[in-house]
């Protein structure tokens, strides 16, 4: 048997087409531009905000290395658009390397308090989004490739004063699903890996109250935010083919250390 030699993978994402959801703002929008910057070709998918989708895109135009990008619209909490934002991903740039299932909300509350309303539009995008994304691009994806879940550390640890179990168990959903999926597409060497974020700067956590926010930002080793370049870094190291080589079915928490001690 030849011995493997990782130097034998790509560095970087030349000629890769990469699915980002929830790509017009905050995270997504900083992995859209990273990925792209490493070559990859990008969808940049977006649900109700599509000037700041054109945004990215014309962002990507402008890296000057060659790299395209699309905007498409889809809600990932219906089944049909998944379906559609998967097949118009393959239609733009003929076949998809790297899914990364980003697009998420935010709902805090007591969970006896916490409007139904909010728990379903909860499910709708972080479980019923990740689920119906992924089970779409399972047979579009290429052999080799990589599916990148967005997590959170709060899939792994509760907060005393910030109640967000619902939340928090949404994301839980995201790491055994990501574990099970990485099981099923070893076949075809596809690497499913989970980024677990810690408290980043971007309109879902700006909008939380202010004292709030520099709590979060305190409960980091670093006293501060994370910014969406932070996360975007961790994303990439994964799908890129040489760095992300030996990963799979695992969790990768970009967090600043982040603690919890509210
Ligand atoms: P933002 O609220 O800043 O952006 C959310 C993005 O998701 C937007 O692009 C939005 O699109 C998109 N989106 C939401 N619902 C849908 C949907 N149903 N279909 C398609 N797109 C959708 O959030 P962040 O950037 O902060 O969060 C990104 C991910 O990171 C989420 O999964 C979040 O849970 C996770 N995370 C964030 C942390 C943080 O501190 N910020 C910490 C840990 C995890 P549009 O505007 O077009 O509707």
């Amino acid at each position: 048997m030849t011995a493997f030699d990782i130097k034998t993978l790509p560095n970087n994402l030349n000629g890769q087409v990469a699915l980002v959801t929830g790509a017009s703002r905050g995270i997504g929008r900083a992995i859209a531009i990273k990925l792209a910057e490493l070559g990859a070709n990008v969808v940049v998918n977006y649900n109700g905000s599509a000037a700041a989708a054109a945004e990215v895109v014309a962002a990507i135009k402008a890296l000057g290395n060659g790299a395209q990008a699309v905007a498409i619209q889809a809600d990932v909490s219906s089944v049909a658009d998944a379906d559609r934002l998967v097949a118009e991903t393959v239609k733009a740039f003929g076949r998809l390397d790297v899914l990364v299932n980003n697009a998420g909300v935010f709902r805090g509350g007591l969970t006896d308090q916490l409007p139904l309303d909010d728990y379903h539009k909860l499910v709708g995008a972080n479980i019923h989004g990740v689920y119906y994304t992924t089970r779409a691009a399972i047979p579009a994806i290429a052999d080799g490739g990589a599916i990148i879940n967005i997590s959170s550390v709060v899939s792994k640890t509760a907060i005393p004063g910030f109640p967000n179990a619902a939340y928090s168990a949404t994301k839980g959903f995201v790491d055994a699903l990501t574990r099970g999926v990485a099981a099923e597409l070893s076949p075809r060497k596809i690497r499913v890996n989970t980024v677990s974020p810690g408290p980043t700067s971007s309109d879902m956590i700006n909008s939380l109250d202010q004292q709030t926010v520099d709590q979060l930002a305190q409960s980091t080793f670093f006293k501060r935010l994370g910014t969406p370049e932070d996360i975007a870094e961790a994303v990439a190291f994964l799908a890129v083919p040489r760095s992300g080589a030996w990963f799979t079915g695992q969790n990768l928490v970009s967090a600043g250390g982040a603690t919890f001690s509210l």
